[in-house]
This record gives C-alpha cells, sequence and structure tokens, in this order.
C-alpha cells in the first residue's frame, strides 16, 4: 500500500490530527528522547499489524508500549513496589520494564507476541507526551526505521525510510539520547538486564544489585525464557489444502476452512488475525484435537506469520 505521508508540525493542530489518524488505526512516527518510534494504537490488531508491515519485520517480536503516566501503565502490567519505585525514579526516560501482563489488559496479542509480560515505558520527550495525551491510550512503538537499518534519530531519517508506508510523521526535532531504550526485565525473580540503552546498567545496579544479563525474548538463551509464548496445544499442521477428518481447518485466501485468517487474501487482517484464531481453533480442537491451515506466501507480512506458525508447529518437549 502506498500512503502519501504527512509531515506534521508539533502544535496543538499537529497532535490532535496525528490522535485522529491513529484512532482510526493508522501509524504515525513520533519523535522520542531515543529515537523516532513508529507508534500505532496498541489495542487495535490491525494497526499493530501495519507496524510490522510498514517495518518489513520478519518476526512478530514484542513490541514496547509507550504511556502517557503511571496510571495507564498500571492498567497493562502489574506492578509490585519495587517496579514502582523504579517507574518512579526513572519515569519519563529511556528505561523499558517488562513486567507481567494483567488479564484485563486489552493489548493486542501481537503487541506482547501473546507473552504473558508486557514491556512498557514513559518516553521523556515534550512531543511524545503531547501525543499520547492527545491521543489517550497506549502506542506500540518500535523504532521508525526499516527493519534491519540504523534508528531514525530525527525526522528526514524517518522520512527516508518509510515514506509512503506510514500516514504521518510528527516533527520532534534531533532525539537528545540517540541510543535505544535499557530494558530491564522484573517479571519475574531476579531483575534480568534484557538490553542496555540510555539508562546505564551501572545505575540500575546500585539500586537493585548484580544485574542477570538476560537473553532476547525472541532469542531464548536459557531454558524457559519462551516458556510462556503461546503455543496451540492442538498439533498444528501447516501448508494444507483442506482438512483431514478431525482437524480444525484455518483458511486463508480462497483455501475455506472452519475459522479463516482473511477470506479475501490479506496479510494485515491475517496477521491481526493470527493470535486470536490460534487460540479459537484450539478451543474447538480441544487437548488431543488437531488443527490444519492453509499455505501463506512468503512475502511481506507472509514472512513473519509463517515464522510464528513454524514454530507453533514445531515438536515440543
Ligand atoms: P524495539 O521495539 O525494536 O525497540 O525492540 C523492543 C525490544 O523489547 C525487543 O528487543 C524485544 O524483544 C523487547 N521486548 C518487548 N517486549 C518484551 C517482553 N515482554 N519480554 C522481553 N522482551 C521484550
Ligand atoms: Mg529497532
Amino acid at each position: 500500500m502506498s500512503l502519501s505521508t504527512q509531515s506534521l508540525p508539533a502544535t496543538p493542530q499537529g497532535f490532535a490530527r496525528a490522535a485522529e489518524i491513529l484512532r482510526g488505526g493508522g501509524l504515525v512516527a513520533f519523535a522520542t528522547e531515543t529515537v523516532y518510534g513508529l507508534g500505532g494504537d496498541a489495542t487495535n490488531d490491525l494497526a499493530v499489524a501495519r507496524i510490522f508491515e510498514a517495518k518489513g519485520r520478519p518476526r512478530f517480536n514484542p513490541l514496547i508500549v509507550h504511556v502517557s503516566d503511571l496510571a495507564m501503565a498500571e492498567r497493562f502490567a502489574l506492578f509490585d513496589t519495587r517496579a514502582r519505585q523504579i517507574a518512579a525514579q526513572f519515569w519519563p526516560g529511556p528505561l523499558t520494564l517488562v513486567l507481567p501482563l494483567r488479564k484485563d489488559a486489552g493489548l493486542s496479542p501481537l503487541v506482547t507476541s501473546d507473552l504473558e509480560t508486557v514491556a512498557i515505558r514513559l518516553p521523556a520527550h515534550p512531543g511524545a507526551m503531547a501525543l499520547l495525551q492527545a491521543f489517550g491510550g497506549p502506542l506500540a512503538a518500535p523504532s521508525a526505521n526499516i527493519s534491519g537499518r540504523i534508528s531514525p534519530t530525527r525526522a528526514e531519517h524517518v522520512m527516508s525510510g518509510l515514506s509512503g508506508r506510514i500516514a504521518a510523521v510528527l516533527e520532534g526535532g534531533a532525539c537528545a539520547v540517540g541510543l535505544e531504550s535499557t530494558i530491564l526485565g522484573l517479571a519475574d525473580g531476579a531483575p534480568q538486564l534484557l538490553r542496555p540503552g540510555g539508562v546505564p546498567a551501572e545505575t540500575l545496579e546500585a539500586l537493585l544489585g548484580p544485574l542477570t544479563i538476560g537473553g532476547d525474548a525472541n532469542k531464548p538463551s536459557a531454558p524457559g525464557q519462551l516458556a510462556s509464548h503461546y503455543a496451540p496445544s492442538a498439533a498444528l499442521r501447516l501448508n494444507a489444502e483442506g482438512p483431514r477428518p478431525g482437524e480444525v481447518m484455518i483458511g486463508f485466501g480462497p483455501v475455506p476452512g472452519d475459522l479463516t485468517l482473511s477470506a479475501h487474501g490479506d496479510l494485515v487482517e491475517a496477521a491481526a488475525q493470527l493470535f486470536h484464531l490460534l487460540r479459537r481453533a484450539d478451543d474447538l480442537a480441544g487437548p488431543k484435537g488437531a488443527i490444519a491451515i492453509a499455505a501463506l506466501p512468503e512475502t511481506g507480512l507472509g514472512r513473519a506469520i509463517n515464522d510464528r506458525l513454524r514454530r507453533a508447529a514445531a515438536p515440543r518437549g
């Protein structure tokens, strides 16, 4: 899809227009103190699918949820005393906390990659704050660049990568930190440094004691790191042309099913539906049942969907 990407000024009118685009499920890049983020409504499955599409990400790795205040953060994540203390000290600022996801959070499962944890932060940038306040809800926002390219620290960097692929860029000047946020895992047990970034590890260690160096949620280095990753309990058969006896069929495009990822073969819709349909099919199939799923093209969002399906279909121990 080719859009004509608007450049919006950091004025009340610009923020209001950006918030309107976000409410309609569109994407707006905005400055934070770390790098420019590619924002979409974190509660809207289609908007979040569009983030992966615009960036050309080959995987559904989880995204950071940006909020305007601690009260909004507490709608999505469970804070204990330690987490509240850390938030009080470092927010707003370049520190992302990974915390248990609330059951009633209402975020799109694509944001958390269907994990039981959520990464959340409150950015320290007047433009990001004004946008979050105008929008009034949570924004999923990875860096506003094509996957694999350098993170953008100026509006023109965003334009050169994503022009035509997103609805708007909010002008926000140059990013002060220029580094990604530090990611601190507080979801279970000892605090983990999941990614170094704008807040030095030493500063956190002075408060929390030695930090375990944690892996990437997508490339688990320790057993169990992906344990809470949702995989259907039913067996999953890929590239199916139709169901075998007893299978729940998930269709795509011309291949029909009991459920369909997208009847007209739209990959954004398929990505938006993916985790919801896997759960529905799993319920329909029952614990000893089986699910068959139609083939999806290995292009655009199809790559990320197929990556997720291959991992869900892999034998589990
Ligand atoms: P980016 O959006 O490109 O800044 O990357 C976000 C980073 O946060 C990635 O490295 C993710 O793996 C990490 N992340 C997001 N959510 C979680 C989570 N629930 N658990 C662990 N890491 C996460
Ligand atoms: Mg990035």
